[in-house]
């Protein structure tokens, strides 16, 4: 029979393996402890708990977790992880310490059945969903590494998370209740599955849903977004607004900005409308170049005038820093790079 992986038992439940097994109940609280407040990488690293409880762990649960293979640092202390799992998938998360943040990028997938054309994530294909336990070890995995605990979680990594809802659902709560990070400083993006997001709204969760917007207009959104047009955006919107009507939780709209492509006033006064119309708060990315993708994003001169016609239409917005600006920073690009190097370890 499989072993039951660590990061997937609540205190309680190791409690009760614990007591069935006639080992005292206060020893799941120092593992617990020595897993999430002090980093130990496996149940042997942990001090206060004798060999025996050791070997009775290791014979029992697995607590295996995805290894670092690699890590690319930018100046501004952004940190780009490649991991590797049990079965040698490549992944990739991305570690921002910001002022007193400590957020943490994660994937949901292993490569991205969607396919933006921007997105270095979709080009290499699809391969799998990832696991509870594989989203929930790059946590534990970064952790590990910083030797700090994570305040902020953004499921904005590779894939899509509206796409391996079950396991994003069960790992949204594990990461509450055992990172101890409220539901409010998580943030969900997806790519707009209009079907998914009415599931997610059923669960009622206090988290940020983040759409991925990046046209205000049809046609052109489906030359982005190859599922675009399943998914057509004013259907969207109805989803969004049942969301909102069963979380009370606003709607963030991620937008790309890509030169001579979605970035003039004319995008910017429709985009406008619509998130006066849906109270939406728009997060606007500057384009990062992919090798599949040679578009800039624009001048800091245009920028400035498409800000200037939301703030007019008084419409919230956040430009996004260019955080980890690197070759690899964009989205899915290190795990791209590495993919033919890594494949067959
Ligand atoms: N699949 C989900 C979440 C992961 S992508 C989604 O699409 O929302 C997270 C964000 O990264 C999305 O808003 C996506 O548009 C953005 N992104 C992807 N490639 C990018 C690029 N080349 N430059 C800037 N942002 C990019
Ligand atoms: Fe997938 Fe999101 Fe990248 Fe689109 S932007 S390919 S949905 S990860």
């Amino acid at each position: 029979m499989a072993k039951i992986h660590f990061s997937k038992l609540k205190i309680k439940d190791l409690e009760n393996i614990f007591q069935e097994n006639n080992i005292p109940k206060y020893r799941g609280k120092q593992v617990f402890e020595g897993i999430y407040n002090h980093f130990a990488p496996s149940f042997d690293h942990i001090n206060n708990i004798p060999k025996d409880l050791k070997l009775f762990l290791n014979q029992n649960i697995d607590s295996d977790i995805p290894k670092i293979v690699e890590k690319s640092t930018s100046p501004d202390g952004t940190c780009k992880y490649l991991l590797r799992l049990q079965d040698n998938n490549l992944i990739e998360c991305v570690y921002l310490p910001y002022q007193k943040r400590n957020s943490l990028c994660i994937s949901t997938q292993i490569g991205c059945p969607v396919g933006c054309v921007f997105c270095a994530s979709g080009a290499h294909g699809f391969v799998r969903n990832h696991n509870v336990w594989e989203i929930i070890g790059q946590l534990l995995a970064v952790q590990g590494d910083i030797k700090e605990k994570l305040t902020h979680i953004v499921y904005m990594g590779i894939g899509e998370p509206l796409l391996n809802l079950d396991n994003v659902v069960s790992s949204l709560k594990l990461i509450n209740e055992n990172f101890k990070i409220s539901e409010r400083r998580i943030t969900v993006s997806t790519s707009g599955i209009t079907s998914q997001i009415y599931k997610l709204a059923d669960y009622k969760l206090d988290i940020t849903l983040a759409l991925s917007l990046h046209s205000p207009f049809q046609e052109e959104r489906e030359k982005l977004i190859p599922t675009a047009g399943r998914n057509p955006i004013q259907k969207l919107f109805l989803a969004c607004d049942d969301y909102f009507k069963k979380t009370k939780r606003r709607i963030t709209w991620e937008y790309i900005l890509i030169k001579d492509i979605n970035s003039d006033e004319y995008h910017a006064k429709e985009l406008s409308k619509l998130a006066k119309k849906y109270k939406a708060h728009i997060n606007l990315i500057p384009c990062n170049k992919t090798d599949n993708y040679n578009h800039n994003a624009p001048s800091e001169k245009e920028i400035k005038i498409f800000t200037g016609i939301l703030e007019k239409n008084k419409v919230e917005w956040t430009l996004r820093q260019k955080k980890g600006q690197n070759e690899n920073s964009a989205c899915g690009q290190l795990r791209a790079n590495h993919l033919n190097e890594y494949e067959n370890l």
